[in-house]
């Protein structure tokens, strides 16, 4: 028997460990088209910001492979997965089977179609070298322009202005951290990143990135952006931002169903029998809206990993389900996203003290809670994602003060949580 794992994520370690954890003996292969070893993609930022060093970013050493018997092969692209013939087609040319197959081979950024995209100065931020390519531009240049407003951007653009850049961010939404806020929430977030000295634009199309001639090499360098109108902005890099795609590319053509992402049973197994798939690349259920998402948060992949291992194992036991969950604190503003932000559909309990950047929603269908916000004080938000996340029916909803921040789990057990 051989387990092969595409993806030294921690989707693919979690599930590496639940199955060693139950099966002793058979061989497990991971593979992973990066050079290093397993590290956090979520400290990325703080690396760029020189606030954590490379070294602190792994998360695993060569021991925790040889104590769990693991064979992990970096560097190593799968190309192919042919889940007919339990064949995996390799960078290196070579072929290999399997008897279980767990894809865990999380997301690529979304790269939108602007002319001068595909320059040298044009960044995005999910892997090391990505990092390692920011932090050297950033130490180069003096202006950077963001196309997107999502967490990811403004996590890296906290860091880039501790180094000193000028930052501009563009958002062709209405306002930022539209997947996470409402626009209450949003306007009190960009108003504290406008006081920190970040440009912001809203509702605004990159149309063009602009280059010149570079005396220094033969390569264009890159002079500015142009917007909807024609307006110029001046930068020396550009970032990209507009959010993850599941990394499908080596399942393309084959029996193995894609839809947003690969979707996956509660055993997280694929429409393919020995085939799993766990953590950014999977689709799941999501226990709030009710619908097949991918849930693209650390927590999650690990979770998702860990149940796809023991599945793998052949030890029955099912994922619950994703919830949607934010937490980030930008500029020392702690903000706090989990499940829906709102809708005419819902009760929006709210409560809001502009002036100390404070704001608290919390959005009720019937007896269940359905999502919240919370900015500036985020206490209690762990007891409303407890109950976002169980979606347990609560009695006598409407004398409960979740808006209070004292709200305490006493009050949740009387009322039938
Ligand atoms: C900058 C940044 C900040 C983030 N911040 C947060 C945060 O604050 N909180 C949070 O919860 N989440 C955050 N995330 C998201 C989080 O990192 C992901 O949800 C998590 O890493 C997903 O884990 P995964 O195992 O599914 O995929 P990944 O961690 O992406 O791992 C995928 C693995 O697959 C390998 N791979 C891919 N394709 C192939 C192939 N064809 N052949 C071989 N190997 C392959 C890769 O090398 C890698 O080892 C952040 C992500 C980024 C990029």
């Amino acid at each position: 028997m051989r387990y092969v794992i595409i993806g030294n994520g921690p989707a693919g370690i979690n599930a590496a460990e639940a199955i060693r954890k139950v099966d002793k003996k058979n061989q497990i292969i991971i593979f992973s088209d990066e050079p290093y070893p397993a590290y956090s993609r979520v400290l990325l930022p703080y690396f760029i910001g020189q606030k954590v060093s490379k070294e602190k970013l792994f998360i695993r050493g060569q021991e925790f492979y040889e104590k769990n018997d693991i064979a992990l092969y970096l560097g190593t692209k799968v190309l192919k997965v042919n889940s007919i013939q339990n064949e995996l087609f390799l960078s290196n040319t070579r072929r290999l089977n399997y008897d279980k197959l767990l894809i865990a081979t999380g997301g690529l950024p979304k790269i939108p179609f602007i002319e001068g995209i595909d320059g040298n100065e044009v960044v995005t931020l999910r892997k090391l070298e990505d990092g390692e390519k920011i932090l050297s531009l950033a130490q180069k240049k003096k202006r950077v322009v963001f196309i997107g407003g999502g967490l990811i951007s403004l996590k890296l653009a906290e860091a880039l202005h501790s180094l000193g850049l000028d930052i501009s961010i563009i958002v062709s939404s209405n306002w930022i951290l539209s997947r996470m806020l409402d626009e209450t929430g949003a306007q009190i977030v960009q108003k504290h990143l406008f006081s920190q000295g970040l440009r912001i634009l809203t509702n605004q199309n990159v149309q063009r990135i602009l280059t010149e001639a570079n005396l220094e090499s033969k390569e264009r360098k890159i002079s500015g952006i142009i917007i909807e109108g024609g307006k110029r902005i001046s930068c020396d890099f550009v970032f990209i931002g507009k959010g993850v795609l599941p990394n499908t590319d080596l399942v393309q053509g084959d029996e193995i169903k894609i839809e947003g992402g690969i979707p996956v049973d509660e055993y997280m197994r694929t429409n393919v029998n020995n085939v799993f798939a766990a953590g950014d690349v999977a689709e799941t259920f999501d226990k709030v809206s009710k619908k097949s998402i991918v849930s693209a948060i650390w927590p999650m992949a690990c979770e998702q990993g860990k149940i796809a291992g023991y599945n793998m194992a052949g030890i029955r036991k099912s994922y619950r389900g994703s919830i949607r969950m934010n937490a980030v604190e930008l500029f020392g503003l702690p903000i706090v996203s989990i499940g829906l932000s709102g809708g005419k559909r819902y009760k929006e309990l709210i409560n809001i003290v502009p002036e100390e950047k404070k704001y608290r929603k919390i959005v009720v269908e019937k007896d269940r809670v359905k999502g919240a916000i919370f900015i500036g004080n985020i206490r209690a938000s762990g007891i409303i994602a407890g109950l976002i996340n169980s979606q347990k029916k609560l009695i006598d909803v409407d004398r409960l003060n979740f808006l209070s921040d004292h709200l305490c789990y006493g009050d949740l057990i009387r009322r039938g949580v």
